[in-house]
């Protein structure tokens, strides 16, 4: 992406509170992008797409497909991707991730990155479009430190999530096909992986 429009994209976040992921987080994906040869990268949402725009300009053989269920985000993300030059690599899908149907079957690399109480469901759903060695990345797995500290909230929804989370990451330890990692980088990205049998 050139530099005019991540500049853009990271006011608008700022300004819209769209939740993107943190610089050194979206860092961390990047470099995982990278060491792992990614072709094919399924995002579960989308936002203003400013992580799906990042990735397909890693290379032009990187194929973006990208989800998303609120309009006000499809339409920003609409545009920015037309305004981008990778355009012709991202696909965007309308829509609820736990309903609609992917049109590729297969991904070196799928990014959890939506609403936080259904982190289980839709791994659930896409864990089997993983390649043999591809990997799935989570973020959002310490919510500001709320995971390790849940008494930071008292909000009632924000605990529900806070509980939430915690259960995903006790499913990703204990599944037995795969094999998890947890970064303390960004707001805590969790990369898991098939175990080699
Ligand atoms: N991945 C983006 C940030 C995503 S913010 C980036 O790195 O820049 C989370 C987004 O997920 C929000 O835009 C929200 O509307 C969307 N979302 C939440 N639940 C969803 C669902 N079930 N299906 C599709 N999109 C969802
Ligand atoms: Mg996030």
């Amino acid at each position: 992406m050139d530099k005019k429009q991540e500049e853009q994209l990271r006011i608008y976040a700022k300004e819209h509170h769209v939740p993107v992921m943190f610089e050194d987080g979206l860092a961390f994906l990047i470099q995982l992008v990278k060491e792992n040869e990614i072709k094919s990268f399924l995002e579960i949402g989308t936002a203003i797409a400013k992580t799906a725009i990042t990735v397909a300009s890693l290379g032009k053989n990187i194929e973006v497909v990208t989800i998303e269920r609120d309009p006000e985000m499809i339409k920003e993300a609409k545009i920015n991707i037309a305004n981008s030059n990778v355009s012709e690599q991202i696909q965007l899908i309308e829509g609820d991730a736990n309903e609609v149907e992917c049109p590729l079957q297969e991904f070196d690399c799928i990014f959890i990155d939506a609403a936080k109480a259904q982190y289980q469901r839709f791994f659930a759903k896409y864990s089997p479009l993983l390649s043999q060695d591809g990997i799935i990345i989570s973020d959002n797995m310490n919510f500001h430190g709320m995971v390790e500290n849940p008494e930071l909230t008292h909000n009632r929804n924000t605990k529900h999530l806070v509980r939430k989370i915690r259960a995903y990451r006790e499913f990703l330890k204990n599944l037995n096909e795969f094999e998890t990692e947890f970064y303390d980088v960004g707001d805590g990205v969790a990369v898991t992986r098939r175990k080699k049998s």
